[in-house]
């Protein structure tokens, strides 16, 4: 059960320009197929894990798919919101603000490869709806979205044996890859609640899909 708590519009957001500059002139030097990787609140000490995290998603693509995978920094950011779930509260980012800082970070820093935003707290969206008589509210938390350009993964109530299957899962949407419903591989549509995995890592038709993403490696007839 989810409820919203309070609703601030406070939202700001900070973090090190230069670093991204610099590691943005390094990026625009290289082919560009890197992951770039922004920690979105958390300890300091996450860098490694969450590096750690990309990597071990990374190596469920073909070799080719990444370059490079480069930690582009911490954003501090004040939550939107505080839900509250089984009598516990938690600061939560709003979905579509969320996005749209970071488009607006890959704009300013003109990173062109993808910008991957990682936290470890909940991204809610909320959905108004007509119910018959009135007006109602449903807010669903958002675990992954990931597009051409940026992405975000919320490993809010994720099992560890779960992060880097759901990062490689963004991941694969990141490459065109959508969800689906047999065989259960990565793209699964319930990964997080999926039984055991079919496919350890992605099924033959994902596979194909990813080949095709690259058709100057592998060329084939339109
Ligand atoms: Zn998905
Ligand atoms: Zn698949």
């Amino acid at each position: 059960m989810i409820s919203v708590l309070c609703l601030g519009d406070f939202c700001s957001w900070n973090m090190d320009l230069n670093i991204i500059n610099s590691i943005c002139l390094l990026s625009l030097l290289l082919i560009m197929e890197s992951i770039n990787v922004l920690i979105i609140g958390g300890d300091p000490e996450d860098k490694k894990d969450m590096v750690e995290l990309v990597e071990d998603a990374s190596s469920f693509f073909p070799t080719e798919i990444w370059d490079d995978i480069i930690y582009i920094g911490k954003l501090s950011l004040e939550h939107d919101f505080k839900i509250k779930i089984s009598r516990e509260s938690y600061g939560a980012f709003l979905f579509r603000r969320l996005i749209d800082r970071m488009k607006g970070i890959k704009d300013s820093t003109r990173l062109v490869s993808l910008l991957l935003g990682i936290t470890a707290d909940p991204i809610v969206t909320v959905y108004h709806f007509f119910d018959e008589t009135s007006f109602k509210k449903a807010i669903y938390l958002v675990h992954d979205y990931v597009n051409k350009k940026v992405g975000v993964v919320s490993l809010f109530r994720v099992k560890e044996d779960t992060s880097s299957k759901l990062v490689a899962h963004g991941l694969g949407h990141n490459r065109g890859l959508r969800h689906h419903a047999e065989p259960i591989d990565l793209m699964y549509y319930e990964l997080l609640t999926a039984p055991t995995l079919e496919v350890d890592g992605f099924c033959k038709l994902c596979r194909r899909k990813l080949r095709d993403e690259k058709p100057d490696l592998h060329p084939h007839p339109r």
